[in-house]
């Protein structure tokens, strides 16, 4: 039986996932997931990105939005309001309140997040092992202009910077101010979650889906270990591009590309990641001509449809991506 292990974030991540299940059935697929979204709300601890992976696997996804729960209301958030309390930017549905108050429960009672997210994944039996990249804490912060705060006008001398975290800069600044740098907090005294390591180790194959590079996968490998465990497993590791004729498909990865210094461009994102780490990239048909540019720096490529405009288009990805690592090990 094939052992893959797939490195996600949320929505890219989770549609990805969803395929690679259906074009390969019979492989044990463990999946390493980004804790560096989490965010405390109301006293709750929220995990964007396994809640993701999760409802979308497990069938509960809102498929039109990509992320929260299907069939969704929103009295508790409006009931809040009401009381003035916030952050109203971030939206959390009445169904999607149950799973983190049962988690932030299971975390005071003294189980480790890999423990919760194994129970919660026993209600939505989402076909893959799903392990948090750390029980640690990790909460990527990005390092934006103080000025570009409203709220806080830069007053004398102004000028300064401040770090914020990675929600309040995706969500309620819907990233529309540059972004100087990226930082997941906490990630370099985190332990790699138990069974995230023997996972690499055991795995014939290594995925990347087209999750974002910086804040998805690369919040991943910043856990110390990780980047070293894959490099060493000496086994295919394979990519997809998120990155589709020069921009992000959905959303402003652009803005965290531009905050390490990185191009957006599919070439640019597997130089990112680098030979070192990369055996093999998948960019869409429509960046054909950037092939040769991965292949000289060392990164085996192709050139595929990469839009996951439906199951059987995401499979086919799923496919490409497995055909690939085969050649690499070939
Ligand atoms: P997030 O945590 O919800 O932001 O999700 P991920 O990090 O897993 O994935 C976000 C990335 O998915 C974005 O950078 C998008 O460019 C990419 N993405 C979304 N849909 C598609 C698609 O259909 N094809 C490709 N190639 N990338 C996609
Ligand atoms: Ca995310």
């Amino acid at each position: 039986m094939q052992r893959i292990v797939v490195l996600a974030g949320g929505v890219g991540g989770a549609r990805f996932l969803r395929g690679l299940t259906s074009a390969a059935p019979e492989a044990e697929i463990t999946v390493i997931g980004n804790t560096g979204d989490d965010i405390h709300l109301y006293g709750l601890k929220v995990c964007p990105d396994l809640d993701t992976v999760m409802y979308t696997l497990g069938g509960g996804i809102n498929e039109e939005q990509g992320w929260g729960r299907a069939e969704e209301t929103f009295s508790v958030r409006e009931e809040l309001a009401a009381y003035g309390v916030g952050p109203g930017w971030f939206g959390l549905g009445d169904r999607d309140f149950a799973t983190h108050i049962v988690r932030t429960q299971m975390i005071g009672a003294g189980y480790p997040l890999s423990a919760v997210t194994e129970a919660l994944c026993q209600r939505w039996r989402p076909g893959v092992r799903l392990l948090p990249m750390t029980d640690d804490r990790v909460e990527t912060h990005v390092l934006i202009d103080t000025a570009d705060l409203d709220e806080e006008p830069a007053g004398e001398g102004g000028g300064g910077r401040r770090a914020i975290h990675f929600q309040e800069y995706w969500v309620r600044l819907r990233a529309s101010v540059p972004a100087h740098a990226v930082v997941p907090v906490g990630a370099d005294t985190a332990k790699p979650a138990p069974g995230v390591l023997d996972a690499i180790a055991e795995a014939d194959t290594v995925l990347f889906p087209p999750s974002n590079p910086v804040v998805s996968v690369g919040t991943i490998l910043s856990v110390p270990g990780v980047r070293e465990a894959i490099a060493e497993a000496g086994v295919p590791v394979v990519g997809l591009s998120p990155i589709v004729g020069d921009a992000p498909v959905h959303g402003m990865a652009d803005r965290m590309l531009a905050a390490v210094g990185v191009e957006t461009t599919a070439a640019a994102v597997a130089q990112h990641y680098g030979s070192g780490l990369l055996d093999g990239w998948l960019v869409d048909s429509v960046d054909e001509g950037s092939v040769a540019d991965v292949e000289a720096a060392g990164i085996r490529c192709r050139a595929v449809p990469l839009m996951m405009r439906d199951p059987e288009t995401t499979a086919a990805m799923a496919r490409a991506a497995l055909e690939l690592a085969e050649e690499v090990r070939a």
